[in-house]
């Protein structure tokens, strides 16, 4: 079974992203990893704290590693915002594939000097591990917001990107390049999008030549995501939409059986709808024309 990093470094050769779902629930997982096998592509399922507190940090790696090696399939377990070393030593304990470490609510120093720590710390216990870190702001909750915040001041540079990446030898970087966690009303309902700043991509990924994350990927218009990926993206973060599909599929599924009380019977529809969410962004990032687009 390939590593995390081979997966990359062949995406980036291909023009390709890896998409990373965020999962609370066997629903979603089942749904995520149905998409995946089904369009053969690499998927990599993510928890952030919340998320590991409600699963269990070494029982979802003990389930991924379960499906990861009965079906020889290429999904990998990540370990997203994490805001402190303690619980990061838990999941570089429990085996997981990559961690985002999350410090950027701090002043940029402090982030570069307390990230760098965290990376001694985390690859003495498993060196495999890919640690990202985090620079810029933009925003926080994967839910719908009222309002948008106003992100324009928390927007990366190539410059501050390479300090950074040098500064702390982390493996991944996720800039703020226009994305924003969560989504606006509107854009649940399609009426807008948000605009990805390519040549700021383009610009970081020439400074720090590390592998890119996109977070907050929810309610990206679909060529703004080629550009991303064409520009140096390798990882795309999808949750709110997710979520949306997993509300609405549950909602149906519950409506669908009104009088059935055994949930294998009633969760299907809502694994299907999580399933199409998930599939039709694996398809887009997997697309093998972006290296056409340039950039
Ligand atoms: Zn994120």
């Amino acid at each position: 079974m390939t590593s995390l990093r081979d997966r990359l470094q062949q995406a980036q050769q291909n023009h390709q992203a890896i998409g990373h779902f965020n999962i609370s629930d066997l629903v979603a997982l089942k749904a995520v990893f149905a998409a995946a096998r089904e369009l053969k592509v690499p998927v990599i399922v993510g928890l952030s704290e919340g998320e590991r507190e409600f699963v269990g940090t070494r029982q979802i790696a003990a389930f991924v590693r379960g499906l990861r090696e009965e079906y020889d399939f290429p999904v990998f377990l990540n370990a997203d915002h994490t805001h402190s070393l303690a619980k990061g030593l838990e999941v570089a304990k429990a085996g997981f594939d990559s961690i985002v470490f999350d410090l950027s609510a701090l002043p940029f120093e402090e982030n570069v000097r307390q990230t760098k720590q965290a990376v001694e710390a985390l690859k003495a216990i498993n060196l495999s591990m890919l640690v990202e870190g985090e620079i810029g702001d933009i925003g926080s909750g994967s839910e719908i917001h009222e309002t948008a915040p106003d992100l324009s001041k928390g927007l990366s540079t190539p410059e501050q990107a390479k300090q950074f990446v040098d500064g702390t030898g982390v493996d991944i970087l996720a800039p703020a390049v226009g994305n924003m966690h969560g989504m606006l009303k509107s854009m649940v309902e399609g009426e807008t999008k948000k605009h990805l700043h390519i040549d700021r991509i383009a610009g970081i990924k020439q400074a720090t030549g590390a592998f890119l994350t996109l977070h907050g990927g929810s309610g990206t218009g679909d060529d703004d995501f080629r550009k991303a990926i064409a520009a140096g993206i390798n990882i795309v973060h999808i949750n709110t939409e997710l979520r949306v599909a997993w509300r609405h599929g549950m909602e149906q599924a519950l409506a669908q059986h009104p009088d059935e009380v055994v949930p294998y019977k009633i969760l299907p529809p809502a694994v299907d709808e999580v399933k199409r969410a998930a599939a039709s962004r694996l398809m887009l990032f997997n697309e093998k024309w972006h290296v056409a687009q340039g950039s």
